[in-house]
């Protein structure tokens, strides 16, 4: 039994595709469907239909300019195109075959010869353009063209200039909450100080109870303080005004501080932290707390996203002046550059992901499914970390990026972060002049 040709009808408008579908299948056609030009070249090159019939009135791409593009692709060029169109004016006919269609059928449609005109083109019948009208009718379709490309051109500046607005104002938002959020904050983080405080002074006795629920909503209060901080790091970042308080800082110091702190959370997950020996490492130029807040990110994000049982390590490198370093840092030749690099044995991240995690509120999971910890395996968070990071560390002349072999939560490839930073420069002075 020899195959039913497939016809791939590109057409909008629902009624029309059932009335065409219906007929030729009843003629020993198959039909494909496609609701608009843009999915229809999609369909037409992943199935590579027998023919094409083309509406021309179609949203987005229209139909001659869809047409014009499927003929230029290998594997379609030969493929008969007709257009099946409403007569909208003189010269349609020309110019949907200007376009690169083989044929044109006028809508309203006469079921009883569509099967055979289909038939006919099947076969190789081509219409063509009379020699002495074609250069007129390509002008015609070039000017048109460029028209449609302002047209679009224009359209798409508006949305982009609708879009920044937008964004502006969500971080306006982000400010404007996260600053509401820090008032009520600091209340309660005061009277929680307090009340800790009088305890302790024996002005009243705390039960143990009473103290366990104040340490339960310090530390809730704690982790929202955080969380408001990130929100108001992210702005400033974004609008230039974050301020760094440079001067010479010891990563081993800072190292070791994330660690101290992290580390009963990776214990309770049975997660096991190695960190190199950094001593003899100079000291970079930086701002000691926010490079406190980068790596907490860090080997935080690492916790998570490494399952029980996993291993997280810490190594440094100095990177001599003129090294290539970073596939984004274009600084090479400044001066010497010290590599923090954080390696875990987790889930790793796919590849298309590894720039976009820098991006504010991107998270590669389901946001349905988040969980929101910040340390529990997988626990979401708002997706600031690494853009915070990053800008901070960009702040910094320096530059953090990731990476890894993909993801996969049974393999768990790992991820690989680097954070390369600046050496302070009076710093390394002073040391090599005490040699
Ligand atoms: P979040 O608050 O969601 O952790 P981040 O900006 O810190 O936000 O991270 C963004 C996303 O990057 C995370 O949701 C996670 O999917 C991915 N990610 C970050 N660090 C790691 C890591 N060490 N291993 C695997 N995925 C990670």
């Amino acid at each position: 039994m020899t195959e039913k040709p497939r016809i791939l009808y590109v057409e909008d408008n629902f009624m029309n595709r059932m009335l065409v579908k219906r007929l030729l299948e009843a003629h020993g056609y198959n039909v494909l469907e496609a609701e608009d030009g843009l999915s229809g070249i999609k369909m037409a090159q992943e199935e590579l239909p027998d023919l094409i019939l083309m509406d021309i009135n179609i949203p987005g791409m229209d139909g001659f300019e869809a047409t014009t593009k499927l003929k230029s692709i290998e594997g379609l060029k030969d493929t008969p195109i007709v257009a099946l169109t409403a007569k909208a004016m003189d010269g349609d006919r020309e110019m949907a075959l200007i376009a690169g269609c083989d044929g044109y059928i006028p809508k309203p449609i006469d079921v009883d010869t569509l099967p055979g005109l289909i038939q006919d083109f099947l076969a190789g019948k081509r219409e063509i353009v009379a020699v002495t009208e074609e250069r007129v009718y390509l002008r015609e379709y070039s000017q048109k063209l460029v028209d449609r490309l302002q047209e679009k051109i224009e359209e798409l500046t508006k949305a982009n200039e609708e879009l920044r607005h937008t964004d502006e104002m969500k971080s306006r938002f982000i400010s404007i909450a996260a600053h509401e959020l820090r008032t009520p904050l600091t209340l309660i983080q005061g009277y929680l100080s307090m009340l800790i405080q009088s305890g302790g002074e024996a002005t009243y006795q705390l039960d143990d109870n009473v103290l366990k629920i104040i340490e339960g909503i310090t530390k809730g209060s704690e982790r929202l303080h955080t969380i408001v901080e990130e929100m108001l790091d992210v702005t400033r970042i974004e609008s230039g005004t974050l301020k760094l308080h440079l001067g010479p800082v010891s990563l081993k110091d800072v190292i070791t501080a994330v660690v101290r702190k992290l580390k009963p959370f990776a214990e309770e997950r049975r997660q096991e932290i190695i960190v190199a020996d950094l001593s003899g490492m100079p000291p970079v130029k930086g701002d000691a707390g926010k490079l406190l807040q980068v790596f907490m990110n860090l080997l935080g994000n690492s916790i998570k996203y490494t399952p029980d049982g996993g291993r997280i390590s810490f190594s440094v490198k100095v990177l001599e002046a003129g090294e290539v370093l970073a596939p984004h840092v274009r600084s090479a030749g400044r001066g010497e550059f010290i590599e923090v690099i954080v390696e875990d044995t987790g889930v790793g991240i796919a590849e298309e992901d590894q720039e976009r995690i820098f991006k504010r509120f991107y998270e590669v999971k389901d946001p349905s499914l988040h969980s929101t910890s910040k340390t529990s395996f997988m626990g979401g968070g708002l997706g600031l970390g690494l853009p915070t990071a990053r800008g901070i560390v960009e702040a910094h002349g320096g530059w953090v990026w990731v990476e890894s072999e993909g993801y996969d939560e049974e393999k768990c490839p790992g991820s690989r972060f680097h954070v390369l930073l600046p050496v302070a420069a009076k710093a390394v002075e002073t040391l090599s002049d005490q040699l």
